[in-house]
C-alpha cells in the first residue's frame, strides 16, 4: 500500500567515490614537507584512498580502532582521512602544537593503535614514544627515508604501504551511526576532550556547510584551508570539497604570509579559511609584495572573533568579502556564518558594514539560544546576552570516553560563549564566559576593546583582560603588541577608545609586549596573561 524511497547510510566513503567519478581530473595542490609542490587530482586521491584501506587491513586493525595522524594540510592526509574513515576505522587527528605531555595524554586516552605522521614531527614522536602505550604502528607520510629508520627502526613507510593496498577494494557499508573521526578540543579553557564525530552527522554538516549560505563551496571554487586538518577537521572543508569537486590548495608546513600568498597567486585561490592571526599575516606579505590577491574573492574567519578593521581591510584593499563564521570542536565545527540575506542586499556598503561584523547566522541544522544565568531564555532582540547554547545534528552529545552527557537537562550544549541573537538569527559573540570583563558589577566585552585596539593603526595584537581592582573588582586593561615600525604610546591608544565605548569601559593600562601566548590553534592564552598582569593595577596602586 505505501510507498517507499531508496534508504542509504550516509558514509564518508560516498564522498571519496563521487569525487573520482564526477570530478577525476580537478586538482589537488599541496606543499610538501620538503616546500616542494605536489599536484594531484581528486581521481588519484579516490584509488590512492582505496588502496591505503586495503592496507590498512593488513595492519590487524579492527572496525572502530583509531588510527592517528600529526600531519600539515598535505595530500597524504586527505588520503588518510577517506581510508580510514571510509574503511571503518576512526580518524583522530591530533595537534602537533600541543605540549608533550597532553600529546600522549591524549594518545593513550583515545587508545590510537596506528599513528601516521609527517618528517616535521618525527620528533615530537621519538621523544614521547615511550608513552605512547597503545601505538602499535608508526608510518611515516612519505617514501622510505634513511633518516627515519635510523630513528625508528620499526617505521612503515606511507609510500610503500599504500602500494600493498588494492585499487579494487570495495567500501565497507555499514550504519550511518558509526564513528568516523576524533577530535580534541584545544584545551584553552580546561583539560582537552575528545569529540568523537560520526558518518552522519559529518555528512549532514558537510552539505550544510557546502550551501551558499554557509561557506559557499562548488566546483568554481579554488579553496585554500588554512585552518589545520587537527583543528576542527579543517572546518569540514576537505569534505566539502569533495562533495561539491572544488579544487583543493592545501599549504603543508607553509603556513607564513609569504608561502600562502605565492599559492594564492599561483594557483589562483577564489576562497581561503582560517583564524586571525593568520590574516594578519597574510595582509602583511601582501602589502610588502604589492600583490592585490586579484583572484581571492572570500576569506573566512573564525575560531576567534575577527577584527572589524581586518574585515574592512580585505573588502576595501582588496576586494575580497569576509565571511564571519563561528564554532567549535564540539559543533563540527560550523556554527553560525555571516552571509547576508537578501533583504539586506540593497543597503549601502556603510550601512551593511556593520550587519557583517557579528558572527552570523546558523544553517539549517543548528539552533542557537542565550539563556540568562537561571537558564530562561532571553529575548532575540539583539541586546540581550547570555550563555549561548545550541543543539542540531553535529553537535557533541557525550564526550569521548565519558559517561554522562555534556547537554542541559533540556537537551542543549552550553557553548561557553557570552552572545546576543538577534531576531534574523544572527549572533554576536560577546565573550568567552571565563574572559569577561566584570567591572562594577557591569559586564564589559573584551572581543569590543580588543576590535577598537586593533582598529588604531600601529597596533598589530591587542588582548583585553581583567585585572583586580580593589574598588570595581576588575577593570580591563590591555595587552598590546606593536606593528614593525610603528610606536604608538599608551596614551594615544587610550584616547582611541574615546567616544568609542562608555567612558567606563575603557582601560585602565596598556601593556606592550612583544608576543601574546598564543594556544596550539592560535588563540590568545588570557588564562596565563591574567596570571602575569592581573595584579598589574594593584601594584601600581590602584
Ligand atoms: P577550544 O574550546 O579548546 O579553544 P575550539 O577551537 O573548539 O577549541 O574553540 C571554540 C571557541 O572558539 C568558541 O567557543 C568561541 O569562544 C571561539 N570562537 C570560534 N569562532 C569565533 C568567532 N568567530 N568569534 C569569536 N569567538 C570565536
Amino acid at each position: 500500500m505505501f510507498g517507499s524511497m531508496m534508504f542509504k547510510d550516509l558514509l564518508i566513503s560516498d564522498l571519496i567515490v563521487h569525487a573520482g567519478r564526477y570530478h577525476t581530473d580537478t586538482e589537488i595542490i599541496s606543499r610538501e614537507t620538503t616546500g616542494q609542490i605536489n599536484r594531484t587530482t581528486w581521481g588519484e586521491v579516490a584509488i590512492s584512498a582505496r588502496k591505503l584501506a586495503s592496507a590498512l587491513e593488513t595492519l590487524g586493525l579492527q572496525k572502530g580502532d583509531r588510527v592517528a595522524t600529526l600531519a600539515w594540510n598535505n595530500h597524504r592526509h586527505l588520503k588518510i582521512w577517506f581510508a580510514v574513515s571510509g574503511g571503518g576505522y576512526v580518524c583522530h587527528t591530533l595537534n602537533p602544537r600541543l605540549h608533550p605531555e597532553q600529546f600522549a595524554f591524549i594518545c593513550n586516552d583515545a587508545a590510537d593503535r596506528a599513528i601516521f605522521f609527517d618528517k616535521t614531527f618525527m620528533p615530537l614522536i621519538a621523544g614521547t614514544r615511550a608513552h605512547l602505550r597503545s601505538i602499535e604502528h608508526f608510518i611515516f607520510m612519505g617514501p622510505r627515508d634513511e633518516d627515519v629508520l635510523k630513528a625508528m627502526p620499526d617505521a612503515i613507510f606511507f609510500d610503500e604501504l599504500i602500494e600493498q593496498g588494492a585499487a579494487d577494494y570495495e567500501w565497507p557499508q555499514f550504519s550511518e551511526r558509526t564513528p568516523c573521526s576524533l577530535c580534541y578540543t584545544s584545551g584553552t579553557t580546561g583539560t582537552p576532550k575528545g569529540v568523537l564525530y560520526y558518518h552522519r552527522s559529518t555528512m549532514l554538516h558537510t552539505f550544510a556547510i557546502s550551501m551558499p549560505d554557509g561557506l559557499g563551496l562548488s566546483s568554481r571554487e579554488v579553496v585554500l584551508p588554512v585552518v589545520p586538518m587537527f583543528h576542527a577537521n579543517a572546518w569540514g572543508i576537505p569534505y566539502a570539497a569533495a562533495m561539491t569537486g572544488a579544487k583543493l590548495v592545501m599549504p603543508g608546513p607553509g603556513l607564513d604570509g609569504a608561502s600562502l600568498l605565492e599559492l594564492i597567486d599561483d594557483e589562483k585561490v577564489t576562497l581561503a579559511l582560517g583564524v586571525p592571526t593568520i590574516w594578519m599575516m597574510l595582509l602583511a606579505a601582501a602589502e610588502k609584495a604589492g600583490s592585490q590577491m586579484a583572484t581571492l574573492k572570500r576569506n573566512v574567519i573564525g575560531g576567534s572573533a575577527a577584527a572589524p578593521s581586518m574585515i574592512k581591510t580585505f573588502r576595501d584593499k582588496y576586494g575580497c568579502d569576509t565571511v564571519h563564521a563561528w564554532g567549535m570542536t564540539e559543533t563540527s565545527p560550523l556554527g553560525t556564518s555571516n552571509v547576508p540575506k537578501g533583504k539586506f542586499l540593497d543597503l549601502a556598503p556603510e550601512e551593511l558594514f556593520p550587519l557583517r561584523l557579528s558572527q552570523g547566522r546558523p544553517p539549517f541544522g543548528i539552533e542557537l539560544r542565550v539563556v540568562d544565568e537561571a537558564g530562561q531564555e532571553l529575548p532575540r532582540d539583539g541586546k540581550s546576552q547570555g550563555a549561548l547554547q545550541c543543539r542540531g545534528h553535529w553537535v557533541v552529545e557525550t564526550y569521548f570516553g565519558q559517561e554522562t552527557s555534556a547537554l542541559t537537562a533540556d537537551g542543549w550544549f552550553d557553548t561557553g560563549d557570552v552572545a546576543t541573537l538577534d531576531s534574523d538569527g544572527y549572533m554576536v559573540i560577546r565573550d568567552r564566559t571565563k574572559d569577561i570583563i566584570k567591572s562594577g558589577g557591569e559586564w564589559i566585552s573584551t572581543v569590543d576593546l580588543e576590535g577598537i585596539a586593533l582598529s588604531y593603526p600601529g597596533v598589530a595584537m591587542a588582548a583585553a583582560i581583567g585585572a583586580v581592582h580593589p574598588k570595581w573588582d576588575e577593570r580591563p586593561i590591555l595587552i598590546v603588541v606593536r606593528k614593525e615600525g610603528h610606536d604608538p604610546s599608551e596614551g594615544e591608544i587610550l584616547a582611541h577608545f574615546e567616544g568609542r565605548v562608555a567612558k567606563w569601559q575603557i582601560p585602565d593600562a596598556v601593556v606592550f609586549v612583544d608576543a601574546i601566548p598564543l594556544n596550539a590553534t592560535g588563540k590568545m592564552l588570557k588564562n596565563v596573561l591574567r596570571e602575569k598582569y592581573g595584579n598589574m593595577l594593584i601594584e601600581r596602586g590602584a
